[in-house]
């Protein structure tokens, strides 16, 4: 029997956890479901991810309204994905007054904003239940940086007795990934650059950049961290843990895409060589299975020198799937 597309038959509902890290630090985390950040100041609340819908956001901000009834001011999309973004206009309906984003991913949601919309849709049924509600693509109104990586092109924002710095430290999950990061209490935002326990998704990933980008990251020394995927990291050492975890996947992945093309595999060659060295490691994760064929169609590409990653529609989706079960 094929196996059904992407996460088209993953239907249980997550439970969802709702937890302070710090003074003014809060995780939103869905068992492998898209996280989000919500830092909490005297005057005003930023969100880091928006969620899949305005259904899903709705839910956050029911959680926000729990602990503050202050002005959900800032929107920060971590990076383009539709799951992470398409819940904004939510929070404009409750007054949000910025949407904040790198230039690297502005870019990318002109360049395949649609068709990526489109793909993740499909892909994932589950997470877009109430979809019909979204008004279309989310379009930042505040751009962090001129694309070029490094702290230099960080804005910081004043919350009220909380800075929030955001910046983008360097390509990895995409080229325009953004991270928020709250220096006083050292906790850290950090979109799917980092996942722990759970898949991590590399379709449009520049994987050999993608290890130094962490490491930046870990030079922060943070105390605390929201990934993209999986439970929040509390203490340094667990924080180091899913930044390991993270670069062991990317590396891991890489090196059988170098070694695929190396032996001229084509990528169902790919994937099976793939499959012998990560299913031992990373089989049980969230989303694992969900993740690979689009994971090993990346780094197959990257690893014969595709340098941009290519655009994943809703066909392409299909037939790289297809492909790869047959
Ligand atoms: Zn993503």
């Amino acid at each position: 029997m094929s196996k059904a597309f992407a996460s088209q038959a993953d239907l249980a509902q997550k439970k969802i956890t709702f937890e302070q890290l710090s003074a003014h630090c809060w995780a939103y985390t869905a068992e492998g479901d898209p996280n989000s950040g919500v830092i909490i100041g005297e005057n005003a609340i930023l969100v880091s991810d928006a969620t899949a819908t305005p259904a899903l956001a709705r839910d956050l901000i029911a959680k926000i309204r729990t602990v503050s009834d202050k002005p959900i001011k800032y929107v920060l999309l971590t990076h383009y994905h539709a799951v992470r973004v398409l819940g904004a206009s939510a929070y404009k309906a409750e007054g949000a007054t910025e949407i904040i984003a790198s230039k690297g991913t502005l870019d990318l949601i002109h360049e395949r904003g649609a068709q990526d919309m489109k793909s993740e849709m499909e892909r994932f049924p589950r997470l877009f239940q109430g979809a019909e509600e979204v008004p279309g693509l989310t379009w930042p109104t505040l751009v962090v940086g001129d694309g070029q990586p490094g702290r230099q092109g960080s804005i910081r924002l004043d919350l009220g007795g909380v800075w929030v710095e955001i910046w983008h430290p360097g390509p990895g999950h995409t080229r325009g990934d953004t991270v928020a990061w709250v220096e006083a209490e050292k906790v850290l935002f950090s979109g799917d650059l980092v996942e722990y326990e759970a898949g991590v998704y590399t379709g449009d990933a520049h994987l050999l950049e993608w290890p130094a980008t962490l490491e930046a990251l870990r030079a922060l020394n943070a105390e605390a961290i929201v990934p993209g995927r999986g439970v929040a990291m509390k203490g340094n050492a667990q924080v180091n843990r899913s930044l390991d975890y993270t670069r062991q996947w990317v590396q891991m992945l890489y090196q059988c895409a170098q070694e695929a093309v190396a032996q001229k595999l084509d990528l169902k060659g790919a994937m099976s060589l793939t499959r012998e060295k990560m299913d031992p490691v990373f089989g049980h994760v969230f989303i694992y299975e969900h993740c690979l064929p689009f994971d090993v169609s990346r780094a197959f590409d990257e690893a014969s020198g595709i340098k941009n990653p290519r655009i994943w529609t809703a066909e392409r989706d299909q037939e790289m799937w297809v492909s790869l079960q047959a």
